[in-house]
């Protein structure tokens, strides 16, 4: 294992900001994430596990500790039971390599999931999702290291805490490392397509596409609605979407006709889509202080020219809350994660 000092982060987030870390490691197996948290606990440094960086804004400031980048391999699907298949994945393999395997294999569950940047795992971290799927859809187990014991422990389901955008692994922040994740996909399962872009796309033209489909229509609408992060600047979508009470979402629609509302698990609480708000209330659509900005297509979307700083990415960020915050109460909740 060669642990590196001074390396700047900025090449290793979608973002292509941030300063440099003290160190910076690769692990590639086990045994090397277990010696490296060791010997970060024996040097008393905090650690920040890295997957490919399409997730966070690293502060200009560079990150005070190790950086270990998570690049345990493997992909092993098992064989088939009654039209089930479990898949158990190695946490540094790119995601949507993943995707494409099992759309390859004709197995369905993750196909809504395709082309989302990152690693498989960090998806469990904010239980990632897009077009009406989330990972906890699908996820049977993940295999961790716990860091305070140093010990591998298995966490099913209903352990991992799922919620919107959010797991037990945002809670509690570094003391799990997830290794693998164990997924369950159904051979030739019914796809679904009720997500309204989706449906947009198949109405009229096929009512039951194929795992296949599903996931080229996906890959399709994302490329016309989401900037190439491989040119420029970006972590997706900034922000959560709110979920706020009933009572409020009447009061805004009234104030705001069109605005949309998603029922979620609870009756009495709706889910908006903040892009809406910040298009049509915020007059945000397309909005630029220097060179941070939001996408001309998708306002959720914080896009940052290249040699911008996360102080300008900051900046911009606070005035998206106050203008949101101003024109609808809503006090909206940052999905991008501070790295600093
Ligand atoms: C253009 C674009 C589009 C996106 N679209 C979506 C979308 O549709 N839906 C969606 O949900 N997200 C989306 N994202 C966000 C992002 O891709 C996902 O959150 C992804 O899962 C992050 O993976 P990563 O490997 O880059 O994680 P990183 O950004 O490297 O890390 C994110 C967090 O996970 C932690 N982490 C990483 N690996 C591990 C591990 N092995 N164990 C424990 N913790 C770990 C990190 O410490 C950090 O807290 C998008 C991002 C971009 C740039």
């Amino acid at each position: 294992m060669n642990i590196r000092s001074d390396i700047p982060l900025a090449p290793y987030t979608t973002f292509m900001i941030g300063g440099p870390a003290d160190f910076f490691c690769v692990v590639s197996s086990e045994e090397e994430l277990v010696a490296m948290i060791r010997r970060a606990h024996d040097g008393k440094l905090p650690v920040f596990i890295l997957g490919k960086g399409s997730n966070i804004l690293v502060a200009d400031e560079g990150f005070r500790g190790i950086v270990i980048k998570n690049e345990i391999r493997g992909m092993e699907f098992g064989s088939e039971d009654n039209g089930v298949v479990c898949v158990t994945v190695g946490a540094g393999e790119t995601w949507d390599d993943l995707v494409a395997e099992t759309v390859r294999r004709n197995l369905h569950g993750i196909e809504n999931l395709a082309a989302i940047p990152g690693t498989v795992g960090a998806a469990p971290v904010q239980n990632i999702g897009a077009y009406g799927v989330e990972i906890a859809s699908t996820l049977v187990s993940v295999r961790v290291l716990d860091t305070t014991t140093l010990a591998y422990v298995e966490f099913s389901n209903k352990e991992c805490q799922f919620a919107y955008r959010d797991s037990r692994f945002k809670h509690e922040k570094g003391r799990y490392v997830i290794v693998q994740v164990t997924l369950r996909l159904v051979k030739g399962g019914k796809t679904d397509i009720g997500y309204k872009d989706l449906k947009d796309f198949f109405t009229g033209k096929n009512e039951s596409p194929g795992i296949k489909e599903v996931r080229d229509a996906v890959i399709g609408i994302r490329g016309n609605k989401l900037p190439d992060w491989k040119r420029i600047g970006t972590a997706g979508s900034f922000f959560k979407n709110p979920i706020i009470s009933k009572n409020q979402f009447e009061k805004l629609s009234a104030q705001y006709p069109g605005l949309p509302g998603y029922p979620t698990k609870d009756a009495q609480l709706i889910k908006v889509p903040l892009g809406w708000i910040l298009d049509n209330i915020c007059e945000a659509k397309g909005l630029r202080m220097g060179p941070v900005g939001t996408y001309e297509k998708q306002a959720l979307v914080i896009v940052a020219q290249p040699g911008s700083s996360a102080a300008a990415v900051i900046n911009f960020q606070n005035e998206l809350i106050r203008r949101v915050k101003e024109r609808t109460g809503i006090q909206v909740e940052r999905e991008v994660e501070w790295v600093g």
